[in-house]
Order: C-alpha cells, then structure tokens, then sequence
C-alpha cells in the first residue's frame, strides 16, 4: 500500500485512536519493507495466504542446491512465493534483513481484520499465554469433537529452539503436554544428546488436537490451527525451528518434497532458520533410521554453537 492510500484510508477512519494506532501499525510495517496489505471481511474464515518459502541455506547462511527432479522447480511450490531469498543474513542480524531473507508476517490471525485488531496485537508482540487465551476451548474444527484436552505447547516462552511436531497422540491427549509418548522419549533424548535440556526448548505441534487414531491431520484442520503454531513461532522468535516429519515441513515451509532428501538443511523462516528432520515416530517405525535423526541433532548442536 503505498503512502499516499495510507494517508486516503486514514482520512476515511473517524475514530482518531484507531487511525494513530493504524498509522503506527503501517509505518511499523512498512519500515520492515512491507507495503501490501489486504482487508479480510470481518468473521471470514479463509485460509491464510501462505506467504513463506523455504529457501534452503546452509547453517550460517550459504545458498545449498537443491534436489531437482527433471523439468520441476526444486522446491514444489504450489503457493505463491513472495521472495527468492538471497543467502541468509546471519541471525538476530536485525529487522529488515529478516524481511529480506523470508517475509516473517502474517496478516493478523482468522477473523480480526486490520481494523478490529486489539491494542495488545497491534502494540506489540504476543505472549503464549496470551494466543493460550485467544485459543480459548477451541471448536474451530472437526478434531475437537474427539479430542480430551488442548496440547497446545510446552516449555521455555524464549527458547532458541522450537520442535513442531504433527499433532498429539493418545498419550499427549491424555496429559495435555507434546511429545510424552514414546516418540516423546525419543525426542528428549536426541535433546539430550546435544546438551540441552528439554525444559531449555519449546515443543509443540502443528495441530493441537488429536486426530482420531493418530491418522495424518487433514488440509482444513491445518488450515484452522496453523495460525495458532505461527503465532507461536513469532511469538518466541527462535533462532532455529526444528520440524519434525512432513506435515511440519509441509506447514512450516511450504515443501512438499520427502524429507528424507531435504533433511538436515537449513532454511530461512521469518528471522528464524528452520531445519527438517524425520518425526521420531518414524524412526520407532524404523529403528535404522535413527542415524537420520541423530545426524541431523548434531547439525541442530553444531548451528547453536555459533551465534
Ligand atoms: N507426535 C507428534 O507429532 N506430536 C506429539 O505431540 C506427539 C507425538
């Protein structure tokens, strides 16, 4: 949106509140180098634009080829990409150059516009506890029927690591806590095998209900609930996001290819690096698969060594 629209759309609010808050809002934008805006109509529930691309970088910030099947993009991307982005700027390196390297903002979440947003959302960034609150009993999607409780994420609100899983099994149901079955097992002691703790990182998942049986989460359940996992992210502002297994990837990045061929590189989200890995599921499934896992934590040590 350009200056001049901005000053046009401020002339037309009355309330001289809300077009400072506004005006505050677009200049905060616009200094991060985002211009483009849309208004959704009040209570629609349309899917988000995704607006992210993985572009793939090496850990402190090298541009790695991709695999490229013959006559396809390396990365099929079936959304519309916003930046190609040129090697990563290193980390925390400041607000514009994490504009550059992967657009970080999402318009505000389903059913607030630009101009119903409350004050909290516009004067700064969420809390979890506060995305806890808006996520309320949620009933937004078919999952709720069959879940127990709301495992909406667990462990340090700063942490400089985040796993994003699938979505919660029978166990994690039950406790209303990520990854504490089995494959939870497995997670903390990958975590452990690189020095950290568990309380030290935050988890979560993609869906924060569990699918009936554990089967896959479906495209309109990640579509309702993946705004509250980006609110997440930006809310923490890891240095690295750890996505474990496709539908994490899929969601996170946009990348539909297999993990096992885009495992373990590094990718730019927002002002984070994301990186993909299998799902500890999997590797119960195949115990071989372990090295995969294991490889791929001591890049995860090895990229929070620098800083
Ligand atoms: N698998 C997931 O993807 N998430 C959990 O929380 C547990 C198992």
């Amino acid at each position: 949106m350009a200056n001049d629209s901005v000053q046009n759309l401020k002339s037309k609010i009355q309330n001289p509140k809300l077009s400072e808050e506004l005006a505050n809002w677009l200049e905060f934008y616009r200094e991060l180098g985002i211009e483009e805006f849309y208004r959704r109509a009040p209570g629609s529930a349309a899917p988000l634009p995704a607006t992210r691309v993985g572009t793939p970088v090496g850990a402190h910030g090298d541009a790695i080829p991709q695999p490229q099947a013959a006559g396809k993009p390396a990365l099929e991307e079936t959304r519309p990409v916003v930046s190609a982005a040129p090697p990563a700027p290193p980390l925390r390196a400041g607000v514009s150059q994490t504009a550059v390297g992967a657009p970080s903002i999402r318009p505000p979440a389903p059913s607030l516009s630009l101009f119903e947003a409350p004050a909290s959302r516009v004067s700064g960034p969420e809390t979890l506890d506060q995305i806890r609150a808006d996520l309320g009993d949620c009933q937004r999607c078919k999952l709720a029927g069959g879940r127990k409780t709301i495992v909406f994420g667990e462990g340090n609100p700063h942490a400089e690591l985040v796993f994003v899983g699938e979505g919660p099994g029978a166990d994690e149901d039950e406790q209303g806590l990520p990854f504490v079955g089995r494959a939870g097992q497995l997670l903390n002691r990958m975590i452990q095998m690189i020095g950290m703790k568990r309380q030290e990182v935050y988890i979560c998942n993609v869906v924060k209900c569990r699918p009936p049986g554990n089967r896959t989460p479906e495209k309109d359940e990640i579509e309702t609930c993946s705004p509250f996992l980006f609110r997440q992210l930006e809310s923490i502002k890891p240095r690295l996001i750890c996505c474990l297994g496709a539908p994490a990837v899929k969601t996170v990045l946009g990348i539909k290819e297999g993990i096992t061929r885009i495992h373990g590189q590094f990718y730019d989200f927002a002002a984070s690096k994301a990186l993909a890995t299998v799902h500890p599921a999997y590797v119960l499934r195949n115990p071989r698969e372990e090295k995969i896992l294991r490889e791929d934590f001591e890049k995860i040590r090895e990229f929070l060594k620098g800083k």
